[in-house]
């Protein structure tokens, strides 16, 4: 009899988006002349910069011409991509990445939900919460996160981010073996500055911790001295594998190409306490089960790092950034406690007094016309909180926030 993996079987439904549907139908089919706002859009919505394009263009025109046309690329990716991201995420900020740290992917998504075939079977997971659900189900379908119970997975480690502590997650007081980080952070916007994520890499240090840095937002960082790479810390390259994508940067979430860094000082241990790295490992891994992202794509992903192309998707980013400020400050403005949106297109507010995330998701939707996210899908902490995106367009965003101001919160 052929056997499944029960643990899929665990995993709640995704509910989330799929009930925000469900009651934004509903509300259309009761108020069919409701013009809806969706300040939930997790997906950027600008087409790709002239640069990229062009490039590539170029690169499809190559695959044409029996002189030009490549069939397999390299394992890890091609070297115009990798050097150019050495150069320009890395050398640019001090960091010093060997060539073969480089691993070229189809997404971020990808990488941090595969990345934890290199874990044991029965690792310790510890996430922030709120937390974006890959790294929580990528371990629950492995088998590590134990059952899915109240809200909360028996055997992983939540570490509350919430108001009251700045957002910056408390040290696990359990042993725990892997710590999974974003940050810029979704769903709540924030960020670590130097000192915090500093005492995050000395205890993963102390402790033998693996961090997971997933940093698909750093190109929204616009406040001065916070580190856009975990290798930005002094001895992180001990502990921590960082996980980038092309998606939020420069629109790719359609086209696909991402990147993570496995530095050759990360080790891990067999159980009779031998040191591996973690490089050799996940070289393995990709050059066996996956089989690089297709020419034209890394030839458009390079040429984010030519001088018009920077500043093209500069440009993009700061004006999803600018419906940011308009949706913090409009909101600020109007009385509520909001958070993030300064270095992050997500803005994470708390709901009004009386109200549960829910709750005000059905009293935007029929006060304001104004669809966001419930923070509580996001995890047990954040409930209470609502997540606004900064990915519509500057009218509907302008719209959407004029809207909130003159609502009456009775
Ligand atoms: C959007 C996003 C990514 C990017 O995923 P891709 O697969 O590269 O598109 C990664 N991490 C987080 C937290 C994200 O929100």
């Amino acid at each position: 009899m052929f056997l499944i993996n029960e643990n899929f079987l665990k995993l709640p439904g995704s509910y989330l988006f799929a009930e925000i549907a469900r009651r934004v139908k509903a509300y259309q089919a009761e108020h069919p002349e409701a013009d809806l706002i969706k300040l939930g859009i997790g997906d950027v919505t600008k087409p790709l910069v002239p640069a990229v394009i062009s490039a590539m263009h170029a690169a499809v025109e190559e695959m044409g011409h029996a002189e030009t046309f490549r069939g397999y690329g390299p394992d890890y990716g091609y070297d115009f991509l990798v050097n150019a991201i050495i150069q320009n995420d890395y050398a640019a900020l001090g960091i010093d990445i060997a060539y073969d740290e480089v691993f070229i992917s189809d997404g971020a998504k990808c990488d941090v939900g595969h990345i934890q075939e290199l874990f044991s079977a029965d690792a310790v997971i510890a996430v922030t919460d709120p937390v974006y659900p890959v790294y929580v189900d990528s371990n629950a379908m492995a088998g590590r996160a134990g059952d899915y119970v109240n809200g909360q997975w028996s055997r992983l480690c939540y570490l509350p981010c919430k108001a009251e502590n700045g957002f910056v997650p408390d040290l696990p007081r359990e042993k725990v073996d892997v710590l999974y980080l974003c940050y810029p952070n979704n769903p709540t916007g924030t960020v670590l500055d130097r000192a915090s994520l500093q005492r995050i890499v000395d205890w993963a240090r102390r402790n033998h911790v693996l961090i997971i840095y997933d940093a698909a937002y750093k190109a929204y960082i616009t406040t001065e001295n916070i580190p856009h790479s975990i290798y930005e810390i002094e001895g992180a390259r001990e502990v921590a594998i960082e996980c980038n994508s092309f998606s939020k940067t420069a629109g790719f979430t359609g086209t696909r190409c991402a990147f993570t860094v496995v530095p050759h000082a990360l080790k891990g241990f067999t159980r009779d306490g031998r040191a591996v790295e973690l490089n050799a490992l996940w070289k393995r891994r990709m050059s066996t089960m996956f089989n690089g992202v297709s020419y034209p794509v890394q030839r458009g992903a390079a040429a984010i790092y030519t001088e018009e192309g920077r500043s093209q998707v500069q440009g993009v980013i700061d004006e999803y950034m600018e419906n940011a400020r308009i949706i913090r400050e409009g909101l600020t403005a109007a009385g509520f406690s909001v958070y993030g949106g300064k270095d992050a297109p997500y803005i994470w507010m708390k709901v009004p007094q009386g109200m549960d995330s829910w709750a005000f998701f059905d009293f935007l939707l029929s006060r304001a016309h104004v669809i966001g996210t419930p923070g509580s899908g996001f995890g047990p902490s954040g409930e209470g909180y609502f997540r606004l995106t900064a990915f519509n367009t500057r009218e509907k965003t302008q719209e959407a926030v004029a809207r909130l101001k003159t609502m009456s919160l009775d």
